[in-house]
């Protein structure tokens, strides 16, 4: 489903991601790990176009993310083909970004009508059925304000799902959270999991990446260091770097 080589990415003279490869199966889960300014969000955001790399590509589903082969060379897209793209490429952040003005309803609905077409109806149906897949049936009227963080992400991850995507990633979904209520949308989160959704979760929640993932990736200064199933990461990561970060967080 996911296919990236050789992605590079600097900001001016700040070398962010430096030649990662990384590859995602249907259906797989992924964890990405690592310490804070290691490129994970970078990353993450590449893979949906909102950053550009300067070499390497993304794919998703077999289509290069933002660009066209053409005489041996790469040429970006247009809006309206990335927006067609990205549209297929959930993406959950740390702090929800809920629309505030807008009832829980109105922010699943917004995109599926805006961007796909889909009639009120359609989407609000659709959108009934979600809430209630995330625990959240009959609050479609509330505002993000009336609800708890765990709540109002889990309306976040209605919305993503919304959209049908044949992805989604996750940048440290639980960040942002109360410790008690960090569980519940793991649980969520677990449940797309065996239903079969492919996606990449960034977290510090090395439980949720031990019971849930199919593969651990560590990411160190913009290179992946480690990658493998989570039992083997964690039990004999072959990095100091990668070590002495999980002992910080185990
Ligand atoms: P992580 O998510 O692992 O903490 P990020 O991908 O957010 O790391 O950031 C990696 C590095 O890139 C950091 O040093 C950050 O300051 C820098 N960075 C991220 N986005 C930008 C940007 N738009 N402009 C300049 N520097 C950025
Ligand atoms: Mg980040």
């Amino acid at each position: 489903m996911v296919r990236i080589r050789g992605l590079r990415k600097s900001f001016g003279a700040h070398l962010v991601l430096d030649g990662v490869d990384l590859d995602v199966g249907e259906g797989e889960v992924t964890v990405l790990l690592g310490p804070s300014g290691s490129g994970k969000s970078t990353l993450l955001r590449s893979i949906n176009h909102l950053e550009k790399p300067d070499a390497g590509f993304v794919e998703v589903g077999g289509e290069i993310i933002g660009y066209r082969h053409q005489g041996g060379k790469l040429h970006e897209l247009g809006h309206r083909t990335i927006t067609r793209q990205r549209a297929r490429v959930g993406m959950v952040f740390q702090q929800f970004n809920l629309f505030p003005h807008l009832t829980v309803l109105e922010n699943i609905t917004e995109a599926p009508v805006a961007v796909r077409g889909a009639s009120r109806k359609q989407a609000a149906a659709r959108a009934r059925e979600l809430l209630e897949r995330v625990g959240l049936a009959g609050r479609e009227g509330a505002y993000p304000r009336q609800l708890s963080g765990g709540q109002q992400q889990r309306v976040a991850i209605a919305r993503a799902l919304a959209m049908e995507p044949d992805l989604l990633l996750f940048d440290e979904p639980t960040s942002a959270l109360d410790p008690e209520l960090v569980g519940e949308v793991l649980a969520v989160m677990k449940d797309l999991a065996l239903s079969g959704m492919t996606m990449i979760v960034v977290t510090h929640e090395i439980g949720f990446a031990r019971e849930v993932a199919d593969t651990m990736v560590f990411l160190d200064g913009g290179r992946i260091i480690e990658s493998g199933p989570p039992a083997e990461v964690l039990a004999n990561p072959s990095h100091e770097r990668a070590r002495a970060f999980l002992s910080a967080v185990l």
